[in-house]
């Protein structure tokens, strides 16, 4: 039996899995209501008849992007996902698990750890773009592993993503992650095409 349940906000987007002893207490202190039961889950306490839950929804809204400011979104695979996992100097896409994210302005110049100032770059350009700024058209000019010169160029200015939009199709996508792997019950919940239109 999965131990974990698929917690919803009023609205009936994922929220976050919690562990059953969590979602017992959620339920017991009336913060959520279940949505899905275990299957043939049933239990007896104390001559009352309870169900282990899968899905379980709050009573109230959570505003999730209240409590998590955007310095608690900014994350390297954030990053990559607002890049559509493709470097922003030469285009190539790379696995979530395989690039590496360049300071644009170099920290050495000052250039901050933001939205705006952080790429997601494959290896080589990090790598030949070294700590080098930007010209004012975007471009630097290196050599390359053979001494030739190339033009490193930046596609597309890097912006600071709706905090809201990165929050929610971060939770969706760690939930269709987590859904593949745990319950296939939860794949209604999750579907992305439940989202209420903002
Ligand atoms: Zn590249």
């Amino acid at each position: 039996m999965s131990k974990q349940v698929l917690l919803l906000n009023q609205h009936d987007l994922p929220l976050n899995v919690l562990k059953m002893k969590k979602a017992f207490n959620l339920i017991y202190k009336e913060k959520a209501e279940m949505v899905k039961e275990i299957p043939n889950s049933e239990f007896y306490h104390n001559g009352q008849r309870f169900s282990y839950p899968s899905v379980i929804r709050m009573k109230y809204f959570v505003n999730i992007t209240k409590k998590q400011s955007l310095g608690d979104c900014y994350t390297k695979l954030n990053v990559w996902k607002r890049d559509k996992g493709k470097c922003q100097y030469c285009g190539k896409k790379m696995s979530s698990n395989k690039f590496t994210v360049d300071h644009v302005k170099p920290k050495m110049l000052g250039g901050k750890t933001k939205w705006d100032n952080i790429v997601t770059a494959c290896f080589r350009c990090n790598n030949l773009k070294d700590s080098k700024p930007l010209d004012a058209n975007g471009k630097v000019t290196v050599k390359d592993e053979n001494g030739k010169n190339r033009t490193i160029s930046l596609r597309r200015k890097p912006i600071t993503p709706d905090q809201a939009e990165t929050i929610e199709q971060s939770i969706i996508h760690r939930f269709k992650t987590l859904e593949k792997v745990l319950n296939k019950e939860w794949m209604s919940f999750i579907s992305p095409k439940k989202s209420p239109k903002k």
